[in-house]
């Protein structure tokens, strides 16, 4: 719809977690909702080449992307905001680019030239920046840059901005995100790091075309005027994020303050008309006013840090407000889980969660908590390693398979119900042996999530290595643990579901990555009206006493 593709920069200051994700995604939403196509794609400045390998207590939740690409939690909101997919494209990593520098110079594209920072890192990232634009698929292309305004490892990426600015004149805007901290003892607002973060960005030569001021109170005219004084801005460009209940009430907060009329004014984008927010609406009136509420257990062994699990959160709040129904999340560590304990700490729940997760440590938990929920009626979701240890628990506990296990947690396992896939085995480079990214799966006729889903193919975001063993799957399914997803390539069992049980599912990939506010994912809408149905005979019982 424009002419040109326009660039927003989104950069921060002050403080690290002042929410830059959740802003750009507000903006990409009232951009969108006045038609236009935009993306969002977050520049990482640290050296690793993707957060693949980051331990999640670093760096938070790996989301993965249909194309493989395993990347920065900041993409999941990007998708739960936009409703549009991402790809590797959207996420740029500092390793990345040396990795393409280095690349090129081995195999002597630079004739001979001294490789530098300026100008051949600050051009890979231009590049890399301009990428989402020249594939003429959007209007608007938002680029947010991790980090702190300041830091060594952004001085690159605050440079390629510099220059990219110079270069597109109107079609670029830079938004720079600060904190105005109250101070208790003097019950005042305080703009000073506000206007030290502006001149660390002037320093670089990049002056912001718009700030965005989180605070903890309103900012009133008098301080937007003040920033606007020190920072060469626009007082109506200074805009006033404040506090939200919820992530999902910041487009429209950012609505309120005009964010999307102050960028549309600056870079030129006229007659289109206002934004029309009414489905984000109704999503948020329905997580506001919920008419129930379940309790749901999630079992996971990095439940300090909850962004590692950030995409399972989210999409418990969606799948909440289409059932009308507030999610309470108990988080349970799944090595503080014992046979002794399981009954009184599950006890109360009406749905159990069983979350991804890599090696042994806290596996005898989580199958615990899977015996407690199949014995006792309460509906289960089982994700990735969930799923795993779902067939590992039925193994051992319905088959007789007593040293059942994958052979991930067990390698000298008599019965590797999950087990590597032979093709995989020859792969050495830790990197390189996932399956990631978008797989199809057939629904069986008759099963539960056929019905769910509501159609008969599927596809969904993969991030592991061990497979269901298919020697166990006929052993199994007689046992009433029934393989009801499979791949139609490979034939690898990617869904199994429990035939007399109220809700029982675990599934190999990951339908988290997938939720978002405008369709929620069928199986966590499922599991969470599963959970209420399960609750409500109780409740019923209890009333009636
Ligand atoms: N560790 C398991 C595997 O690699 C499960 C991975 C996951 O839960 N994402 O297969």
């Amino acid at each position: 719809m424009t002419e040109k593709t326009k660039y927003i920069f989104v950069s921060g200051g002050v403080t690290s977690s002042l929410g830059k994700g959740i802003v750009s995604a507000s903006l990409a939403k009232l951009l969108q909702a006045r038609g236009l196509s935009v993306t969002i794609q977050k520049l990482d400045p640290y050296i690793n080449v993707d957060p693949g390998t980051l331990n999640p207590y670093e760096h938070g939740e790996c989301f993965v992307t249909d194309d493989g690409a395993e990347t920065d939690l900041d993409l999941g909101h990007y998708e739960r905001f936009l409703n549009v997919p991402t790809s590797q494209a959207n996420n740029v990593t500092t390793g990345r680019i040396y990795q393409s520098v280095i690349q090129k110079e081995r195999r002597g594209d630079y004739l001979g030239k001294t490789v530098q920072v300026i100008p051949h890192i600050t051009d890979e990232i231009k590049r890399r920046i301009k990428l989402l634009g020249n594939t003429g698929d959007y209007d608007v292309v938002i680029t947010e840059i991790g980090g702190t305004v300041g830091e060594i490892e952004s001085l690159p990426y605050v440079e390629a901005v510099r220059q990219l600015k110079w270069e597109l004149g109107q079609d670029a805007l830079s938004i720079h995100l600060t904190l105005i901290p109250f101070l208790k003892a003097s019950g005042e607002l305080k703009t000073k790091p506000t206007q030290h973060s502006v001149k660390a960005l002037l320093e670089l030569g990049v002056q912001p075309d718009i700030l965005v001021c989180r605070t903890e109170y309103p900012l009133g005219t008098e301080i937007k005027q003040k920033v606007a004084r020190f920072c060469n801005v626009a007082p109506n460009a200074v805009i006033e994020s404040i506090d939200a209940s919820t992530i999902y009430e910041v487009p429209l907060l950012m609505q309120k303050e005009q964010l999307d009329l102050v960028v549309m004014d600056k870079l030129g984008i006229e007659g289109l008309p206002s934004a029309d927010l009414s489905h984000w609406n109704d999503f948020l009136d329905k997580f506001k006013n919920p008419k129930t509420e379940v309790n749901i257990g999630l079992i996971g062994k990095y439940i300090e840090l909850r962004d590692s699990y950030k995409s399972i959160k989210e999409s418990f709040d969606h799948a909440g407000a289409r059932n009308e129904c507030k999610v309470n999340v108990s988080w349970i560590h799944s090595e503080s889980l014992s046979e002794d304990n399981i009954e009184r700490t599950l006890k109360g729940l009406d749905g159990i969660l069983v979350a991804p997760g890599f090696g042994e440590r806290g596996t005898d938990g989580k199958i615990a908590a899977i015996t407690y929920a199949r014995e006792n009626g309460i509906p289960f979701f089982g994700i990735c390693l969930g799923m795993q240890c779902a067939v590992i628990e039925y193994a051992r506990n319905v088959l007789g398979l007593t040293d059942a296990n994958s052979t991930e947690l067990d390698p000298k396992t008599p019965h590797p119900v999950i087990d590597i896939m032979e093709a995989q085995k020859k792969v050495e480079n830790k990197g390189g042996t996932m399956r990631l990214g978008a797989y199809a799966c057939n629904l069986a006729e008759g099963s539960k999530v056929r019905d769910v889903y509501d159609t008969d193919t599927i596809s969904e975001r993969h991030r592991h290595r061990f497979e269901f063993n298919d020697a166990y799957r006929s052993q199994l399914e007689a046992a009433g643990l029934v393989s009801v997803g499979t791949n139609p390539e490979s034939g690898l069992v990617e869904i199994v579901e429990l035939k007399d049980h109220p809700w029982f599912v675990g599934v190999q990939f990951h339908p988290e990555y997938k939720s978002t506010v405008a369709v929620p994912h069928p199986l966590f809408v499922d599991f969470i009206r599963a959970a209420i149905e399960v609750k409500v005979p109780e409740a019923k019982e209890l009333s009636s006493r």
